[in-house]
C-alpha cells in the first residue's frame, strides 16, 4: 500500500467514525425527545366546575410533570344560580372558570351553549371532535352517559361519540385528524344502574388535594351560593375565605370506596392503605384500550 493510498484510508475511517457517531447521538436525542414528550389531556365537562371536580387532582400532577391540561365546559352555565342568570352569569362564570383554570395549570375554555339546553347534536359533537383534535390529545376524560343530570348525561354521548370519529379525515374535515384514537375515560359517579363505573385507573391526589380546593373555590357562584342553596345549607357558609376554604375541603372530604383502593393497589401498592383522596377513571371501550403498560406511559404519576 503506497503512501496516498494510506492516508486516504485514515481519511476514510475517521470521517466513517465522525458520520457513526453524528448518527448515534441524531438517534440517541431523538430517542430521548420522544421519552419527555409532553402528555396532552382534555377534559370534558357539562359545566363550568364539573371538569375541576372529575379530574382536578389529576390535572394538577400532569401540569406539574409539564403535561398539557385542557378543560372545556359545553354549556356557559348560565342556569346555575338562585338570583342570577343569562348573561349575566354566564360572565361570572366564565371569569370563575378562568381564574380556576389559572390555579389548576390548565387551559380552560367554556363553550357558548345554555345551561340545562345541552342537546347530542351533529354540531356538537363536531365542536368536541374539534377540540379533542386541537389538542392533539392523548387522554379525554369526560362524564359516563348515565348521570342524574341531562347536560351530564349529553355529555357523556357526545364525547363518546367523538371517540373514532376524531381519526376520520372526511369528519370535520377542515381539523386535521388525530392518527391515533385516544384513550377515553369515564370520570367518577356515584350512580348504581344500569351499572357502577368499575375503576381501571386510580390517582392518588392527597399531596394536591388543598390545591384542588383552592382551585375549586373559584368557582364562588357555586360553592359558596349556588349549590348550598340547593342543600338548603346557605345559611352555613362561612364568609372568611380561610374558613370557606375548610368548608369546602370537608365537603368535598371522602375515604375512597373498597373499589378504588382496590384499584390504588393496584397502581401504588402498599400505599394505597394510607390514600385519602383519589380520582378514578374507567376505560371507555370507544377508545384506545390501553395495556398496563401504556397506562404507567401515560399516567407517570402512578408509581409503587
Ligand atoms: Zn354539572
Amino acid at each position: 500500500m503506497c503512501f496516498y493510498t494510506l492516508s486516504l484510508h485514515k481519511i476514510i475511517s475517521t470521517a466513517m467514525k465522525k458520520i457513526f457517531t453524528l448518527v448515534c447521538f441524531v438517534l440517541l436525542t431523538s430517542w430521548a425527545f420522544s421519552q419527555n414528550e409532553p402528555i396532552n389531556v382534555i377534559v370534558f365537562g357539562a359545566h363550568p366546575d364539573d371538569c375541576d371536580l372529575d379530574a382536578g387532582g389529576t390535572a394538577i400532577l400532569f401540569a406539574k410533570m409539564g403535561h398539557n391540561v385542557k378543560f372545556v365546559s359545553l354549556t356557559n352555565g348560565d342556569a346555575g344560580h338562585q338570583d342570577k342568570g343569562g348573561g349575566e352569569l354566564a360572565r361570572i362564570r366564565i371569569a370563575e372558570a378562568k381564574e380556576a383554570g389559572k390555579r389548576f395549570g390548565v387551559e380552560y375554555s367554556v363553550l357558548d351553549n345554555h345551561d340545562g339546553e345541552l342537546m347530542p347534536t351533529l354540531v356538537n359533537r363536531l365542536k368536541v371532535i374539534r377540540e379533542i383534535r386541537k389538542w392533539n390529545a392523548d387522554i379525554v376524560i369526560a362524564p359516563r352517559p348515565n348521570d342524574y343530570h341531562p347536560d351530564h348525561r349529553y355529555t357523556g354521548i357526545l364525547v363518546q361519540d367523538a371517540a373514532y370519529m376524531v381519526i376520520v379525515p372526511n369528519v370535520a374535515p377542515e381539523v386535521r385528524p388525530l392518527t391515533k384514537n385516544p384513550v377515553f375515560l369515564y370520570s367518577e359517579d356515584g350512580f348504581q344502574k344500569p351499572n357502577p363505573l368499575t375503576p381501571d385507573i386510580a390517582v392518588d391526589i392527597d399531596e394536591v388535594f388543598d390545591q384542588k380546593i383552592y382551585a375549586l373555590s373559584a368557582h364562588e357562584s357555586q360553592f359558596f351560593e349556588w349549590l348550598p342553596w340547593t342543600m338548603g345549607i346557605l345559611d352555613q357558609v362561612p364568609s372568611d375565605e380561610k374558613e370557606r376554604l375548610s368548608f369546602l375541603a370537608n365537603w368535598r372530604n371522602k375515604k375512597p370506596s373498597s373499589s378504588t383502593t382496590e384499584c390504588l393497589k393496584k397502581w401504588y401498592g402498599d400505599k394505597a392503605a394510607i390514600t385519602n383522596h383519589a380520582e378514578i377513571f374507567e376505560i371507555c371501550e370507544y377508545g384506545k384500550q390501553p395495556t398496563d403498560e401504556e397506562i404507567l406511559k401515560l399516567f407517570p404519576m402512578l408509581k409503587k
